[in-house]
Formats: C-alpha cells, sequence, structure tokens
C-alpha cells in the first residue's frame, strides 16, 4: 500500500532533516522550497501539508492561496513555526491551521502530532460516511414505512411520508396534536386513552417493555376504510434515555378480507356453516368443562320458494339480507348467529337453557311478524329449540333442534318448538 503523501513547503534544510526522520517510515514526503515550485512538482494531492509560517508570508510566495484554492479546507495544514510566541500561534490559526508545529523539537513529537492528524480526519470521513448512511436509511424509512413518533408529552412529533399517504392526512398539521386526539379518527375496540393514561401519565416512568399490538380500522377524509395492525414499542436516543414511543402501521386488508372470507357467508356477511361448527365446538368443551350449558335455535324461512317463484332469485337474496340484519339487530352481543344452509339459520347462545332460548326464539318470531320486508311485505320463520345434554356431541344438539324445527313446520309454521330431553323416557 502506498504511504499517505505529505507536501513540505520549507527551505529550511535542518527542517527537511528532522521531518524526513520523523516520517519518513510511514509516509510519503515530497519537498518544495516555495509556491514556484508547485507548478512544476508533478504530485497527487497530498493529504497533509507542512507549512512553514516565515516562508508563506514572504511576498512572492503564494503557497497558501494555493492551499485555499486547490484543497479547499478539505487538506489538514500544519504550520511549522520557528520559535514558541503565542501571538505567532495565533496567526497560525487565523491562517486556517489545523495545528502547529514548533521547531526545534523532537522526532517522537512531530510524528504524534502528523499522526494525530491523519486518525482525526480517518475518524471524521467516518463519520461523514455513517451520517450520510444514516440519511440514506432515514428517507428510506420515512417514505416507505408508515409509522409515528409520540414524546413523552403524548404528543405526534413526528409524522413519517408514507403513513400522511396511506392515511392522507397532511403531515404539517398533525405534528404536535395529542397521539390520543389524532386516534379518535381509528375505529376500534381500542382504549387508547385508558392505555395512555394508566400505563403512560400515572405511572410515568414505568416505560412499557413489550410491543403493544392494536388492531384497528381507519377511515380518512375520503371515507376510505383501512385496516392496520399497530404496533407500539418504546424509543430511545443516542445516550439510552427513554423519549417516548414508536408506533408502526401495517396494512392488514388483505388480512382481514381472508379472515372474512374464511369465516362469513358472502351473501348475508353473517358467520358461515364453518364458523358455527366451531362455534358450536367450542361451546360444547366449555360447557362439559364448567358443566355449563348452551342451547341453538335453528330456524328456516317459510314457503321461501315461493318468493322466488313469484318474484325471482335477487329478490330472494335481498330478503335473506334484510331477515339477518333484523335477527342481528335483536340478537344479544354473545349469541353467534349464522346461515346454516339456504334459507336456514343457526343461533348459538351459551349459558343459555331451552327455556330461556324459547324466549329468544318467540323474540325472533315477533320480530319478524312486524317487520316490513321490501316486495314479499310478510315473512314468517319456523324455529327448533334444543339445550345441550352435557357430555353428547354436536351432532345431537343439531339433531335434537332439527327434529324441533320439522315439528313447527308440520304444526303449520311461524311457530317455535323445542326438543324436550324428556322425550327420550
Ligand atoms: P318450507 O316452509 O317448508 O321451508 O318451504 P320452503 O319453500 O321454504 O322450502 P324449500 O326447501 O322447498 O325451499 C327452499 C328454497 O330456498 C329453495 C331455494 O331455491 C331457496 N334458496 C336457498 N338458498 C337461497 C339463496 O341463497 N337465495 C335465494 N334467492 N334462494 C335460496
Ligand atoms: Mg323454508
Ligand atoms: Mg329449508
Amino acid at each position: 500500500m502506498n504511504n499517505p503523501m505529505i507536501l513540505v513547503i520549507e527551505r529550511n534544510e535542518l527542517h527537511h532533516k528532522l521531518i524526513h526522520e520523523a516520517l519518513s517510515e510511514n509516509y510519503s514526503l515530497v519537498y518544495i522550497k516555495d509556491s514556484s515550485e508547485l507548478a512544476h512538482k508533478a504530485m497527487d494531492k497530498p493529504r497533509l501539508i507542512l507549512l512553514n509560517l516565515y516562508q508563506a508570508q514572504y511576498k512572492h510566495d503564494h503557497s497558501l492561496d494555493w492551499i485555499q484554492s486547490e484543497c479547499n479546507g478539505r487538506v489538514p495544514v500544519l504550520f511549522i513555526l520557528e520559535k514558541h510566541s503565542p501571538l505567532l500561534i495565533q496567526k497560525a490559526f487565523e491562517l486556517g491551521a489545523q495545528d502547529v508545529l514548533v521547531f526545534p523539537t523532537t522526532h517522537e513529537y512531530i510524528k504524534r502530532r502528523v499522526d494525530g492528524q491523519f486518525q482525526l480526519n480517518g475518524l471524521k470521513s467516518m463519520l461523514n460516511v455513517q451520517q450520510r448512511t444514516g440519511q440514506d436509511n432515514w428517507s428510506i424509512m420515512d417514505r416507505y414505512l408508515p409509522f409515528l413518533f409520540i414524546n413523552l408529552k403524548g404528543e405526534i412529533n413526528f409524522f413519517s411520508d408514507a403513513l400522511s399517504q396511506a392515511l392522507s392526512v397532511n403531515k404539517n398539521s398533525i405534528l404536535g396534536v395529542s397521539f390520543i386526539q389524532f386516534a379518535q379518527r381509528h375505529s376500534a375496540n381500542v382504549d387508547f386513552e385508558e392505555f395512555f393514561d394508566k400505563s403512560w401519565y400515572e405511572q410515568f416512568m414505568e416505560i412499557p417493555k413489550e410491543e403493544q399490538h392494536w388492531v384497528i380500522r381507519d377511515q380518512n377524509a375520503e371515507g376510505d376504510q383501512n385496516w392496520y395492525r399497530l404496533t407500539l414499542v418504546p424509543r430511545y436516543d443516542g445516550f439510552n434515555i427513554w423519549v417516548g414511543f414508536s408506533l408502526f402501521y401495517q396494512n392488514i386488508n388483505d388480512t382481514i378480507k381472508l379472515k372474512s372470507l374464511a369465516e362469513k357467508d358472502a351473501l348475508t356477511k353473517i358467520a358461515n356453516r364453518l364458523t358455527l361448527n366451531q362455534t358450536l365446538q367450542s361451546e360444547i368443551d366449555r360447557a362439559n368443562r364448567i358443566r355449563d350449558t348452551f342451547s341453538v335455535i335453528m330456524f328456516d324461512i317459510d314457503n321461501f320458494k315461493e318468493v322466488n317463484d313469484c318474484y325471482g332469485h335477487l329478490v330472494g337474496d335481498q330478503v335473506l339480507t334484510e331477515l339477518t340484519k333484523i335477527i342481528s339487530l335483536n340478537s344479544r352481543k354473545i349469541d353467534v348467529f349464522g346461515r346454516w344452509g339456504g334459507e336456514e339459520f343457526m343461533v348459538i347462545c351459551p349459558h343459555t337453557n331451552e327455556r330461556g332460548a324459547v324466549v329468544l326464539a318467540e323474540k325472533y318470531k315477533q320480530v319478524i311478524s312486524k317487520q316490513k320486508f321490501s316486495t314479499v311485505d310478510q315473512l314468517s320463520c319456523s324455529f327448533g329449540v334444543s339445550e345441550y345434554p352435557l357430555d353428547t356431541d354436536a351432532n345431537m344438539v343439531i339433531d335434537h333442534a332439527d327434529r324441533a324445527l320439522y315439528r313447527a313446520k308440520d304444526g303449520g309454521r311461524n311457530r317455535v318448538e323445542y326438543f324436550s330431553r324428556y322425550e327420550y323416557l
């Protein structure tokens, strides 16, 4: 490897000798007497310049001008002084010296000062590269990663370009706004206020160590809805002091869509048969484990074939949708309502015995009889109710509800029947 080049602008032969002895082992030295020689010496750009201050001030010497124009402050200049004088030292620094060497001095001293300059320069360029890489990384994150920062006052103090694009907001209008206030645009079962109040404000110094995750739905000004998975992580500065949080937004529209396709009925958007089966199984497991009970209501639209025959399939579909809407509206939160198939539906009622389920089915019957359906006007359903017999399987409770439903049909429709457990006796 080539040794780094040092340009020595110096007339004094004794100084040459000293410099040579101190530096020639590790550096390649080029000596010139003054600026008149600069043009003649074929040389690469020096990495460091040693310049005699007295000479530099000679009228005909233009070394300093040359250094200024050629090196433009990028090449460190060490001035050689021939005596120790505060005034001269000050002058040297005014002229742009990085350091001064007061001659005569020892080899060791020259070597150390010059080595030190090279080390400093190495560090400076490393820092430059790192800063540039950091800035590159940062601008990539800003552009492609949707995230924001929240400071310890709960205010948003950074909002990435990617996030402002995703949520279509002007980020300048968001900076400084409290996150809780901003999060009001997200509809979700997330109480941000409670999270931030309890874990953050009240116990201010207690940093949540684990990542927090939430699923939210965001609605922008144009009414577009998007689902996001939020990840909240504590943020620290370069000195490892906690300064707030980073909150990342991951769009999960596709996941939600797939989940909905797998779990919901395409026409009515209520639970499909697969979900009903899964719910039945988990209810059975729960009931057997804690010796609780649950019931099933099965119902079927009366004479639905006529609706299709008279008005066509589209009206039939519309009726199915309307019916599921009013049943959903009149269901309890804990009940799971789904489409069992065709015009047949099921409601799974946790913690509910036969009697309770019959009451609920009667309520549904009432609600349907009062409803004015579009096109067909009136509609009725028949209901079959059964309570799960502990330690049996899903087929049993379904079969019982089915039998009760057929009895309701046989009995003239628009009615509720239940399967009594004593029917076997
Ligand atoms: P019952 O009172 O005995 O239940 O008489 P019904 O006419 O309702 O019974 P049936 O089983 O004879 O007919 C059910 C009809 O439901 C036949 C089928 O075309 C219709 N159906 C099932 N699924 C759909 C659907 O998704 N859309 C439409 N429009 N009709 C459907
Ligand atoms: Mg029917
Ligand atoms: Mg049917």
